[in-house]
């Protein structure tokens, strides 16, 4: 008989609707009929009968084959669609709690074979070619995985910072000027028009806190940096928010806090997962230390790794900080020259700004501060960073509008979404990662 006979022109929605999901499955369900659908993960062939496993979004389960259903099953290529109706029964099967005795199946969705990669993961291919087989590459249990922690991690997000009062606010990623100066904007015609992807929502939401007090945003932001590092992409999610009334110690407060309680809640609700990506619970945090842009270049010292005052932390001088502070911790009071124009800086010993870096180990994963919120010393500063304030005029005026003292920061997402998995590289986290290379799919 040939295959065609599974291959169903005329689906039964009723049977799909009534589907079992495979881990909803357990001994309870003995001598019941079921229905079960999912993609052909593996088929042992014994002659006389036949095991397959079967995978849907909740997990895998067997089933049993015998007689004609063995014989015509043959055909079907691993990674197929498939649907099977049988009757449950006890297994042997050492990793699942029962079995489906199958009496008949149908082919949904054929796959071809050889497939570009081995979704299963027993064959390993290279980065390149999983990101260019991404929605197969999605199939390996550990690399969906990542993508439902990183969901369940934008929800904590969002209902800690809801919890604090924060309003969630969508700003324009098509901005008519440069946001903050600096070269490392996509520019683009936008009618007669010129017009370039937003780098960050830093001004808007600045803008924002003058009326709604408590904003965030979590979006995609763009840089045009020809950067080729693991950490670096060319879109990018931040989580940015921007408080008023609130200082950069009380930032870095939200901060820990945020840190904290979703990576205790991650270990606490969803060791299974976590166990995925981490032996036992790796990262122990109950305070995040803050130490000082000055002692960090103390530490450095002692590592014979020689910065001045005013220098940046350059990725050596990272390296060496990240194996004296593994975890994570905050580097404070950065000189004002490494700064954009809008941070604050001290009021006795203004070298120094009202800033900080989350860091974790090595790498950056926040970037904050008190904002200036003055007009005219806005003005100033906009000049002594060689930008022109005639550009910012829109900006500007609402700074006279009741500008109240403010605070903020942008936490990227998909460096925090690193830790979390404990991957090495970004691009491990992101769906489709767009860097100076990639561009597809
Ligand atoms: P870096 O020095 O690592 O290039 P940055 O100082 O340019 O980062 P900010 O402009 O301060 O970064 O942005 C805030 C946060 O956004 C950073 O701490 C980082 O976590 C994230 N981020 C910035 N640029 C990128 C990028 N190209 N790809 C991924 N994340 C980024």
């Amino acid at each position: 008989m040939s295959l065609k006979f599974l291959e169903s022109e005329n689906m039964q929605n009723e049977n799909i609707m009534n589907r079992t999901f495979a881990s909803f499955v357990n001994k309870e369900n003995i001598g019941q009929n079921l229905t079960l659908i999912g993609w052909l993960e593996d088929f042992r062939d014994m002659g006389k009968i036949g095991f397959i496993t079967l995978r849907d979004m909740t997990g895998n389960f067997q089933g049993v084959l015998a007689g004609e259903i063995l014989s015509n099953f043959r055909e079907i290529p691993r990674q197929s669609v498939i649907m099977v109706i049988g009757s449950i029964q006890d297994t042997r099967a050492a990793s699942f709690q029962t079995e489906v005795k199958v009496q008949s199946v149908k082919l949904l969705s054929r796959a071809v074979n050889p497939l570009p990669i081995d979704p299963t993961g027993r064959v390993k291919s290279s980065m390149d070619k999983r990101l260019d087989s991404r929605a197969l590459d999605l199939r390996d249990h550990h690399i969906s995985s990542i993508f439902k922690i990183r969901s369940l991690v934008l929800n904590l997000i969002r209902n800690f910072l809801c919890s604090r009062m924060f309003v969630e606010v969508n700003t324009p990623k098509i901005i008519g000027s440069a946001t903050e100066g600096g070269a490392d904007l996509f520019g683009f015609e936008y009618f007669s028009k010129k017009a370039y992807l937003a780098q960050s929502p830093q001004l808007y939401k600045e803008q924002l806190t003058l009326a709604l007090e408590r904003v965030f945003e979590i979006s995609s932001y763009f840089r045009a940096e020809p950067s080729h590092t693991v950490r670096h992409l060319s879109e990018f999610v931040s989580v940015d928010l921007e408080a008023a009334f609130l200082d950069y110690g009380e930032i870095m407060d939200i901060v820990q806090d945020l840190v904290i309680s979703i990576i205790n809640d991650l270990f606490a609700h969803r060791e299974k997962d976590m166990a995925l990506f981490y032996n036992k619970q790796e990262i122990k945090i109950d305070r995040i230390p803050r130490i000082s842009y000055e002692k960090c270049l103390e530490d450095l010292k002692g590592l014979s790794e020689k910065l001045e005052f005013g220098d940046d932390l350059s990725d050596p001088a990272l390296k060496k900080l990240g194996e004296i502070y593994p975890s994570f911790y905050f580097i404070v009071d950065w000189p004002t020259k490494l700064k954009p124009f809008y941070i604050l800086e001290h009021e006795k010993k203004s070298e120094l700004s009202r800033s900080f870096d989350l860091q974790y180990g090595n790498l950056e994963i926040v970037s904050g501060g008190t904002r200036e919120h003055d007009v005219q010393r806005l003005r100033n500063k906009l000049v002594e960073k060689g930008l022109d304030p005639k550009s910012f005029s829109d900006h500007l005026q609402t700074f006279e509008w009741g500008m109240p003292p403010h605070s903020g920061f942008g936490l990227g997402f998909d460096r925090f979404m690193m830790i979390i998995t404990n991957s090495t590289n970004i691009r491990e986290v992101v769906l489709y990662p767009r860097d100076t290379d990639r561009l597809t799919p």
